[in-house]
């Protein structure tokens, strides 16, 4: 019998492939390719540093650049030095961009309907279990680190007796529960190592 890790990698392979292909559909019809949508995307909540998109979609600098200058080139970003260390440079969405941003779907139709489909219990389910690999891939040093929950320097987790609401953000001052973790918060702030270790704890000790 093959083992439950080959069928949940199987199934994130199947979404994968049909996420992929989603995205280059999208892209195509935008005049864009998946990788200028993503920076676009990101940059359209909020200005970016060139090192650290590069980072985060995982490709080169020289790679980010190239597909940077294009975005430029067709009007929906631009660069400008970093407003909190004028030697690194930062990419900031224009207006055209912003437009542009606005028509890419958070998700493919299907996908949506998808997981609309799915009960509560299932989509926070679901949720936390995305955000636990993905915090054991950056602890792994698979992944780079992401704009989620776990790492960030607002959240407790577990601090509340509300079993639907038991996690807090210091951001909003408010209790949120597992179907709310954020994988990826405009308004994420990277936690020292020693505080993201004990979020990390706190979460295995729970289960
Ligand atoms: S600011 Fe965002 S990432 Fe940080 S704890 Fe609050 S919701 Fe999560």
């Amino acid at each position: 019998m093959q083992s439950k890790a080959h069928q949940i990698v199987t199934g994130l392979q199947r979404l994968t492939l049909f996420w992929r292909a989603s995205q280059w559909e999208v892209a195509k019809e935008l005049g864009l390719n998946p990788t200028q949508c993503e920076i676009l995307t990101r940059v359209a909540v909020r200005p970016e540093r060139v090192a650290d998109l590069a980072l985060v979609l995982g490709i080169s600098q020289a790679s980010l650049s190239d597909s940077v200058a294009s975005l430029d080139r067709k009007g929906m970003v631009r660069r400008r030095p970093d407003p909190k260390d004028g030697r690194a440079r930062q990419i900031v969405v224009t207006e055209a961009g912003r437009v542009l941003a606005a028509r890419m779907p958070e998700a493919p139709e299907a996908l949506q309907d998808a997981l609309a489909g799915l009960g509560h219990a299932d989509a926070a389910g679901l949720l936390r279990s995305l955000t636990l690999i993905i915090r054991s891939l950056q602890e792994a040093r698979a992944i780079p680190v992401q704009r989620m929950c776990l790492t960030c320097r607002y959240f407790s987790p577990h601090v509340h007796d509300d079993p639907a609401r038991p996690h807090h953000c210091a951001f909003v001052d408010a209790a949120f529960g597992d179907a709310a973790l954020r994988l990826d918060c405009a308004d994420y702030e990277t936690a020292t190592e020693e505080a993201a270790a004990r979020v990390w704890a706190a979460l295995a000790e729970v289960g």
